[in-house]
């Protein structure tokens, strides 16, 4: 099936169609449909597969749709979260993102560790409603209230595996506990171990189970 099924927004279309997408690959055709209905994921899909515009497609489709009804000073709240194990993982995803987002309003920015925190900071400060992030970096960020997660509607766990191999359950609970209840959750994992069924069980609420 042909993306232009979809029947997404005109500036998302115009950038996939730039990017060279027609055909979704099955991830793709199983979970953008569920996103767009708002209902929690749990994934089972490795790189390579096309599973960051599985996610982040439907979810920008939804940030442009939706307007942010609450009455935050912030002009530009992060809306949409997400975490990953490491910084190549998280730049990866972040370009992605970005070149999703290019023609629309909506802005992506990316934190990670090993560097400097101000560069990171001065962007948050100007506001995006789409964050990409290591989880240890963000917690420093919101230890030093450079960032704030009540007004998250989205949040992708994704390769959720690797974080819980890296040892990143408690930054990822300390995270998660910052995010409002009323939210959309997505976890992609390459495996559905029995820590990753339990994480899946404290955070998804009645999630569409997707195997490709
Ligand atoms: P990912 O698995 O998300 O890391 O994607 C792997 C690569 O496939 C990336 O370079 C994507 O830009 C590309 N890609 C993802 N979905 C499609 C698609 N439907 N058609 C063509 N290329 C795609």
């Amino acid at each position: 099936k042909d993306f232009s099924t979809l029947m997404l927004a005109e500036p998302i279309q115009r950038a996939i169609a730039e990017m060279g997408y027609e055909a979704m690959t099955p991830i793709q055709e199983q979970a953008i449909p569920v996103v767009l209905a708002g209902q929690d994921v749990m994934g089972a899909a490795q790189t390579g597969t096309g599973k960051t515009a599985a996610f982040a497609l439907p979810l920008l489709q939804r940030l442009l749709k939706h307007e942010n009804g609450s009455a935050s000073p912030a002009r530009h709240p992060v809306r949409a979260l997400v975490l990953l194990p490491t910084r190549e993982l998280a730049n990866q995803v972040a370009d992605q993102v970005a070149k999703f987002a290019k023609y629309t309003k909506l802005r992506s920015a990316v934190v990670f560790g090993g560097m400097d925190m101000k560069p990171q900071v001065a962007e948050l400060k100007k506001g995006v409603e789409v964050l990409v992030a290591t989880p240890g970096r963000l917690l420093d960020h919101l230890e030093a209230k450079s960032v704030s997660l009540g007004q998250v509607e989205y949040v992708v766990l994704d390769e959720a595996d690797r974080m819980l191999d890296i040892g990143f359950l408690p930054d990822l609970q300390r995270i998660l506990a910052h995010l409002p209840k009323k939210r959309t959750t997505l976890l992609f994992s390459a495996t559905f171990s029995t820590e990753i069924k339990r994480l899946a069980e404290s955070y998804l609420q009645n999630p569409v189970l997707i195997e490709v």
